[in-house]
């Protein structure tokens, strides 16, 4: 996603700013809904907002003289700076306004990030496509769910082990753009390396390997690596994977966990009948060359299904990760991921939630209330709050606990997984 986004920032249209002689570092989070500002002279770049409201573009320092403000808007919010890195974009920008003044001198300055409509609440990457899809004026009928959150297909990358390998090419890993799971055997020193912790501000998934790696595995055991990681990362793990493969856990992490990631070698299709707690993936054997990889990700491509890849450790680790890779070949794999545009790069729980929440949601009952009708289900145990599916309909009103629900022109409302029932009304 990122990859995409930054690039997107090469569209935007510079902007002649007036006398701006101080930077201006935007640290929108990602989260913001305030309105992009137009871009100033920067020194860093900022990271943007995601959306925001009508992008109000132009310079900000007026003085004497005169070169005017450029037209602002564009894709996300937040700026990227002159000299610094550009901004980490949020969703699809909307018009700005251009924003003129007087000033002496002028620089020129970054586009101004605008603002856009609203992004959607489930955080997720836009779907692919321009965002201007109208929204359905058709008579209601049914809701319809898209796949892998209107991309055409989905791809997870995993690591096992806390091994040494990773931790050491995470900045080369992270610059990349795609979020990981890392499932962590919290038995090794290496678990305790404060990289996981930075891994999880950047977004990526921390999973439970149990603590000690056992092919006869316990509950006690798979329990302390969730202790584990909730004590040192705050986080709380929502997948695990199986110690080598073995099919205890499929046992054990059903009551535990949304899944469990087998070692069996598969793809998984909406709605199919994989069980969620042996999903397959892909071991690339050592030394795997990028063209190995991009097979794998080809075939779920043009099979629309998720393929989830599990990598030990790379080439010249100190750890005797198993089957280890060389990291050269697995970046150029994952440039070629996200050069397919419209393949969803997710963690484990984001796709695995999404996929389990759609099944859920085709089994859906249905009600009726004079003219409106309710979608109502139930989600599974162990089932991550805070979850969406993206859905279309023919026509009428998108209501969840009797608030009607923003059309993503992206071509979907989101609906709260939570909420457990959705109602269109005519
Ligand atoms: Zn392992």
């Amino acid at each position: 996603m990122r990859v995409r986004l930054l690039a997107g920032l090469g569209l935007l249209p510079w902007l002649v700013v007036a006398g701006c002689d101080t930077g201006r570092i935007v640290t929108g989070d990602g989260n913001d809904a305030a309105p992009g500002a137009g871009g100033g002279t920067s020194t860093g770049g900022g990271q943007g907002g995601s959306g925001g409201g009508t992008g109000a573009g132009g310079a900000v320092t007026p003085g004497t003289g005169g070169a005017k403000g450029g037209a602002g808007g564009g894709s996300g919010g937040g700026q990227a700076g002159t000299t610094g890195a550009g901004g980490r974009a949020g969703s699809s920008g909307g018009a700005g306004a251009g924003g003129a003044t007087t000033g002496a001198g002028g620089s020129v300055g970054p586009g101004g990030a605008g603002g856009a409509a609203p992004p959607g609440p489930s955080g997720l990457p836009p779907a692919p496509g321009a965002a201007n899809v109208p929204k359905p004026s058709g008579t209601p009928g049914n809701i319809t769910v898209l796949n892998w959150a209107g991309f055409s297909s989905a791809v997870s990358y995993t690591f096992d082990d806390a091994n040494s390998s990773q931790i050491s090419a995470y900045t080369q890993l992270q610059a990349l753009g795609v979020p990981y799971t890392f499932y962590l055997w919290t038995g090794k020193t290496d678990a305790s390396n404060s990289v996981w912790a930075t891994a999880v501000k950047d977004g990526h998934e921390l999973g439970n390997h149990t603590q000690s790696h056992q092919s006869a595995g316990t509950t006690q055991d798979i329990n302390a690596a969730t202790q584990f990681i909730m004590q040192h990362f705050g986080v709380q793990p929502w997948t695990m994977a199986a110690p080598n493969g073995a099919a205890v856990y499929t046992t054990l992490a059903n009551g535990l966990f949304l899944i469990n990631r087998g070692v069996a070698d598969n793809l998984v299709a909406p709605n199919d009948n994989t069980d969620p707690f042996t999903l397959p993936c892909y071991i690339p054997p050592t030394g795997a060359t990028a063209t190995m990889f991009n097979a794998e990700v080809d075939s779920a491509h043009s099979a629309g299904r998720w393929r989830i890849i599990l990598v030990h450790g790379f080439t010249g680790g100190t750890d005797s990760a198993y089957q280890p890779v060389p990291l050269a070949e697995f970046i150029t794999s994952i440039k070629h991921t996200t050069s397919l545009g419209d393949m969803w790069a997710g963690t484990v729980v984001n796709v695995a939630a999404y996929w389990r929440g759609q099944k859920a949601f085709s089994q859906a009952t249905t009600t009726m209330s004079g003219s409106d009708k309710t979608w109502t289900w139930k989600l599974p145990g162990n089932f991550p709050p805070g979850k969406y599916l993206r859905v279309t309909v023919p026509g009428g009103t998108v209501k969840q606990n009797g608030a009607a629900l923003t059309w993503d022109p992206h071509g979907y409302y989101e609906i709260a997984l939570d909420a457990g029932s959705v109602t269109v009304s005519p």
